[in-house]
């Protein structure tokens, strides 16, 4: 009774009918733990990875802390591997507006992760070197998971209800039809290598370069169809949270995601870590590079009573019936509340490879000044001098609403690049 009567003294109750009313409308008002673990094996040396758990979306507000996990898969060389570690979240943070809510950033994190991809693939350009890699670059916020990657290294999600689902999509010439068709439509050409004679052997590749991936950071002396623009997956987890699993193909082409997420179920993230990288090695051997990140994002200690934890218990149960759309989750609501909790919403996801798709419509803020801001480097210039990305190469006239986004005239010949339009 007394250990009772301290702990209301020092954290007021919450009426349970509050609490259960919060776990019905699914408000994650408690922010949930992060743990992780690492692992890894190098064979060649070229697999980098980047963990960073203190970053705060307001500099200096210990209230806006969010986590990051990346993996990078580099080849031919590891200066690309190491420039998109140190380059890729410095560029996400500059391409956000400042002064923004929660929600406003969580919305604004799809695009501007493919800014940032791209800012960062046409910066490592600009120092000469040939050197490529894969990227998958994950942003936890809360329960909300956000996901950009290019290249094959993926990213798997487990929920508590034994559903395993794929955050990203493999950009591998030989297993993606729609990419391969997009590079051949902008002059790529795709085959295998050709040995002894003539004989095919390996993976479909792009030539010239002779690379098997379809999207990467870096390859300066590829295509330029072989392009930095990411697959993007935003998904909120219910509070019954979930774990991540980020590794690079040394991992994925020994296992499949099902495998991999139940060779290390009930563990911890660090022996989770250590557990898959085992697994692929039993299988197939040190064949590549091998790095596999864990991350468990998990409920928070709360106060619970214990009805609310049975009915967490139920939603469990519940959360087997996963991804269902959030359009979906407004329709069950207020008919079958129980079903929309335990389910992962899902809140965006785009893989086109277009820029002007991914960029959307937006009005520079200094339009007034006839000084316009890039949407992809973020350099100032005179619209004159610039193109927006929804016109052929036609200005638009002062007088007509603007069209955005804008593009510096570097960043529109990137585009052009891109799309296999350049003379
Ligand atoms: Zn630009």
């Amino acid at each position: 009774m007394i250990k009772t009567d301290l702990s209301r003294m020092k954290q007021p109750l919450i009426p349970l009918a509050t609490l259960i009313g919060r776990e019905l409308r699914n408000e994650k008002t408690e922010q949930p733990f992060v743990k992780y673990g690492q692992a890894g094996l190098a064979k060649k040396g070229e697999d980098y990875f980047l963990i960073k758990t203190d970053c705060q979306r307001v500099p200096g507000d210990s209230s806006t802390l969010f986590s990051v996990f990346a993996i990078f898969d580099g080849h031919n060389g590891i200066s690309a591997a190491i420039f998109a570690k140190e380059s890729i979240l410095n560029n996400v943070m500059s391409a956000i507006p400042q002064g923004i809510s929660r929600d406003e950033w969580l919305q604004a994190l799809p695009r501007a992760l493919v800014v940032s991809f791209l800012k960062t693939d046409m910066e490592f350009q600009q120092q000469g070197e040939t050197s490529g890699t894969t990227a998958t670059f994950v942003i936890i916020d809360g329960w909300t998971v956000t996901v950009a990657s290019v290249g094959d290294s993926r990213c798997i999600l487990d929920t508590q209800g034994g559903a395993v689902s794929l955050l990203t999509v493999d950009h591998r010439l030989e297993e993606n039809v729609e990419e391969r068709e997009r590079v051949t439509a902008s002059g790529g050409e795709v085959g295998r290598l050709n040995v002894f004679g003539g004989n095919e052997v390996g993976p479909l590749r792009c030539w010239p370069g002779g690379l098997c991936l379809s999207r990467s950071i870096g390859d300066t002396d590829v295509g330029e169809y072989i392009v930095p623009i990411p697959h993007v997956k935003q998904v909120k987890l219910s509070n019954a949270g979930g774990r991540l699993i980020i590794a690079s193909d040394g991992i994925w082409d020994a296992l499949s995601s099902d495998m991999a997420a139940k060779s290390c179920r009930g563990v911890s993230a660090e022996l989770a870590a250590k557990l898959v990288v085992k697994e692929a090695l039993r299988s197939r051997g040190l064949k590549d590079d091998t790095t596999c990140l864990v991350v468990d994002i998990i409920p928070s200690d709360y106060p619970l009573s214990p009805m609310t934890t049975t009915l967490r218990k139920k939603h469990n149960m519940l959360s087997s019936l996963l991804f269902g759309k959030k359009s979906q989750n407004t329709t069950n609501k207020g008919t079958n509340k129980l079903s929309a909790i335990g389910v992962v919403e899902e809140l965006f996801e785009e893989g086109s490879a277009m820029l002007t798709e991914r960029l959307g419509k937006d009005v520079p803020s200094n339009m007034n000044s006839g000084i316009f801001r890039c949407a992809v480097c973020l350099a100032d210039q005179p619209s004159s001098d610039g193109l927006s990305a929804n016109t052929d190469h036609i200005i638009t006239p002062v007088s007509k609403p603007w069209e955005g986004p804008f593009l510096c005239t570097n960043c529109q010949k990137k585009k052009d690049a891109m799309e296999g339009k350049r003379s």
